[in-house]
This record gives structure tokens, sequence and C-alpha cells, in this order.
């Protein structure tokens, strides 16, 4: 038998021991998983922001190869660890499904891209040599979701580290523990690839207070905050560079040359993604009055259940929360108790009692139902029967809100896709599609969680995290 090196046996138990705490644990904060405690975490969004600062010098010195050993590293643990960060998602926030997340992760995992997005650009002439580089900002401060912590975390990181920033989170506190584990990771990979033990931070326990603090800061060169309407327009507000990805209510039209059993599927598989919390899902249907019923026959084949008007209501009125604004305005906002939940938990709320194989709740309503004006981000889809493309489009439109978020059309007619993707001005326009094919889940391009129609990034990679800088030598090194 041939000797076992002791090099050998450390990897073995190294090994092991990643298993072990790769395993799903019930012992959990936003300072540790299991036995792992995790690395990068502050009490003090002053002192985060100082070892944020630390990081952005040590990726300075770094290497485009060594930033993407650390990228490799990243992408190489989160494919591994996928399974316990969807596990600790819908265990914390208690919205979304463990088999989604896996595939959300597996995803950024896969099509985030790194350093490769980084290209710089040369211009030659009778003047000499004109380069211009694409730098990094230096400390980005990030705003993340509930919807997807872990997912938007690591997809972050991977873009922002391959543009050379350093950074530091400001979580969503409900979902702090999984997006802190995601920070974690991404330390845990960097120091594994050589890198210094703390690349990105986080807090304890993020609050409004610690992202002001975060706004205001003077070393923060970049603010990016994925997230609703409230922090978009707070980061817009903070007087710094700032990436907005803000909230979206993705119509769906189909018209009466589309293929009616496919739309039917693609729609309920996209609306269903996660428990519809991702930003781009299907919201509401606009379907032509002709193909109405075939439409929600086949939505019905797989795997919707068909609510009446009353039953609708009632539902309405538990999933939004009636609410008086600081203006004193009544304001209905959805209830944080359901975003997220599968079908059946929202049908029995309403006390219909239905199996688990029903992923989706669908309702005829009118055009003005809370369902259609409300971004719900949970398995309800409502459908509104339209004569044709025009009142399709004008109401479409209308209930996109003007987010310029994102947009679905199935349709085989190049007139009425043309029209409505020029009509509804979105940054995500999907034809004959679920809507994840749109952040290239099935679809050609890239992934990201991180959509910035407010500030027009769009689909934000590596390259939204730079500057440019230019540099001029006049006269000398063209070689023509
Ligand atoms: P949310 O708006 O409740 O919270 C987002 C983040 O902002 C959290 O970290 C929260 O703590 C913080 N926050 C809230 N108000 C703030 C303020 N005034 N100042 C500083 N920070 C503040 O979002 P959520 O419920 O977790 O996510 C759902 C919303 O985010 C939906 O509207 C969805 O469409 C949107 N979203 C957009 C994208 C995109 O890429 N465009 C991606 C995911 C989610």
């Amino acid at each position: 038998m041939a000797n076992i090196t002791e090099a050998e046996i450390r990897q073995v138990v190294s090994q092991v021991l990643n298993k072990m705490q790769s395993a799903p644990s019930t012992d959990w904060d936003s300072t540790h998983y299991g036995a792992r405690k995790f690395v990068g975490i502050y009490a003090d969004m002053n002192d985060a922001i100082k070892a944020a600062e630390a990081g952005y010098r040590a990726v300075r010195a770094m290497s485009v190869e060594q930033r993407e050993k650390i990228i490799t590293e990243i992408r190489r643990l989160t494919r591994e660890e996928a399974p316990v960060m969807a596990q600790l998602g819908v265990s914390e926030t208690g919205m979304g499904r463990v088999d989604h997340k896996k595939a959300k992760h597996i995803l950024v995992a896969d099509k985030t891209p790194g350093t490769e997005d980084i290209v710089s650009n040369a211009k030659t002439g009778d003047n000499g040599l004109t380069l211009v580089e694409m730098a990094p900002f230096g400390v980005v401060g990030a705003i993340t979701p509930s919807t997807n912590p872990s997912e938007t975390v690591i997809c972050n990181s991977i873009g922002m580290i391959a543009a050379g920033n350093g950074v530091v989170f400001n979580p969503h506190p409900n979902a702090i523990a999984t997006s802190n584990y995601a920070v974690d990771l991404v330390n845990r990979a960097c120091k594994a690839a050589g890198g210094p033990e703390v690349l990105v931070c986080s807090m304890v326990k993020p609050t409004l207070e610690s992202a002001g603090i975060m706004q205001s800061h003077p070393s923060i060169r970049l603010l990016v905050c994925t997230g609703g309407p409230g922090v978009v327009k707070a980061v817009l507000s903070s007087g710094k560079k700032a990436i907005g990805a803000g909230a979206g209510n993705p119509p769906v039209i189909v018209d009466d040359t589309a293929d009616i059993a496919k739309a039917g599927k693609d729609i309920i598989d996209g609306c269903t993604f996660d428990n519809n919390l991702p930003c781009i899902a299907e919201k509401e249907v606009f379907a032509f009055r002709n193909i109405a019923d075939e439409l929600i026959s086949n939505m019905l084949k797989n795997g919707a259940y068909l609510i009446n008007k009353e039953q609708a209501d009632s539902l309405a009125k538990i999933v939004l929360e009636e609410k008086t604004s600081k203006s004193g305005k009544k304001i209905k906002t959805v209830s944080r108790d359901c975003v997220g939940r599968d079908a059946d938990v929202l049908l029995a709320k309403i006390g219909i009692k239905v199996s688990k194989d029903i992923r989706c709740i669908i309702c005829e309503t009118g055009f003005e139902h809370d369902f259609v004006q409300h971004e719900l981000m949970m398995p309800i889809l409502p459908i509104v029967r339209v004569d044709n493309i025009d009142e399709a489009i004008t109401l479409a439109v209308k209930a996109e809100h003007g987010c310029r978020h994102t947009a679905h059309m199935h349709s085989k007619n190049i007139d009425n896709l043309s029209r409505f993707a020029r009509e509804v001005e979105t940054t995500i326009f999907v034809k004959n599609a679920p809507s994840y094919a749109g952040i290239g889940f099935g679809g050609e391009g890239h992934a990201t969680f991180t959509i910035a129609g407010p500030t027009g990034e769009g689909i934000t990679s590596a390259k939204s995290f730079t500057r440019q800088r230019r540099c001029v030598m006049a006269d000398s090194f063209r070689i023509i």
C-alpha cells in the first residue's frame, strides 16, 4: 500500500472539516453559522468602513490574475454551499423556495462576469496615443434586499472585486444572517486564494442609522442600492455617485398569435420562481379576450389554482395592509407575512386547502384591482382580458408605473412585440420565455441581481462599478 503523506492527510482533514461546517445548522445568527464565526462583520459601521478600506488597499496591490483567483474561489464555494445558503435564506426570512434559491446561487456563480468585463480602450492618431482605463471607485457602500440576500451579496462582491473595489454592506435586517454568511464566504474565498483575511465587510445589526453613516462617510465613493423605492430615493439624495436598482411591477402581454400552451407554462414557471421574489418576475397578465380561456386552462395544467372575484378580494385584504403615510395619506403596503410565501399557505388564509402541487394563485380581475397595481412578490397572478394590442399596451405600460424595470410578451407578431418593447421602455424585455431568461437563466447574457433601471447601468456587472480614467501620450507611442 502506498504511503500517505502529511500534506495528503491535511487535505483530507480540511475537506472533512469543510463538509462538516457546510452541513445545515440550526444554530446561526448575524455573526456565526454553526461552529463557524463569520469574518468581516462589525458592530460599528465606521469600523466596517475602515476594514473595507484596508480591503481596498489590498485589492489595489493585487494583479488582475490574483483578483481572478479570488473570484474563481468565490464561484467554487458558492456552488458548493448553495444548498446551505438556500436553506438559510428560507429559514431566516420565511420567504421563497429552497430549490429555486439554490438555482439562483448557481446562476450567480456561473454567470456573473469577472475581470474579463473590465476592458481598456486605446485611441491612436496623428497626436499620439490616448489610453482609457476602467478604474475602481475605492470603497463601495452596498445596500442589499431581503428577497435575494446572499445572491446579491455574492453577485455584487464578484463584480466589485473584479473592478478592484473594497466593499461594505448594509444588508436588509430581516436577512442579516444569510447576507453575512455570504460576506464570510467571500472572505474565506479571498483567504484561500492567498488574499487578505477581510476583503468585504458587513454589520452585526444593520439599521437605517448605519445606512446613513455609510451614505455620508467620506471614504465611501460609490453607493450601490438594491431594494424598493424608499431606499433608492434615499441613496439618490445622498450627494454621492449612486447606482439605484429599484422596484418593478412587470406586466405580461399574451396576444392571439402566441403559442398559448407554452405561454401558460412559461408564465407560471417565471411567476412562481422563488415564489415571485425576483423583481423581474411576472406580476400581472394582459391576455387577448379570444385566447384568455385557453391561456387559463394551460396555466391550470401547470400548477395554477383559479380563485373567483370574491375570493380574490378577500385575499387582497390579507396580503395588503392599509397604513397611513407620514403625510397622512392612506396607503397600501404588502404584508411581510405574505411576501414570498407558498401558494397553498396563501390560499389557506382564505380557507382554501390545496396540496403543495399548487404553486400559483390566478384570478381574473379588472385593471384597477390591487393585485394588478401593487408589486406583491407572491405567487398571485391577476389576469386582465383585453380586446386588442392597443388596449393591452396602454394598460400594461400603466401597470408598470414608469419603473422602466421589466416587461414580458408572448407573441409571434413582430409588430406587436416591437411596439410593446418600444412603448414600455423597460431595462429588460423578455419575449416568449419565462421572466428569468432575462437574467441569463435559460436566456443568453450574463446574470445579475442588481438591475439598475433608475440610474441607467441596466444589468450591472464589474464595469458598472468602475470610473473612467484617461492617460494621454502626445505625439508618441504610435507604431504605424
Ligand atoms: P427594501 O426596500 O425593504 O429594503 C432594501 C434595503 O434597503 C434593505 O437593506 C433595507 O434595510 C434598506 N433600506 C430601506 N429603507 C432605507 C432607507 N431609507 N435608507 C437606507 N436603507 C434603507 O427591499 P426588500 O423588501 O428587501 O426587497 C424588495 C424590493 O426590492 C422590491 O421592491 C424589489 O422590486 C426590489 N428589488 C429590486 C432589484 C433590482 O435589481 N432592481 C433586485 C431585488 C429587489
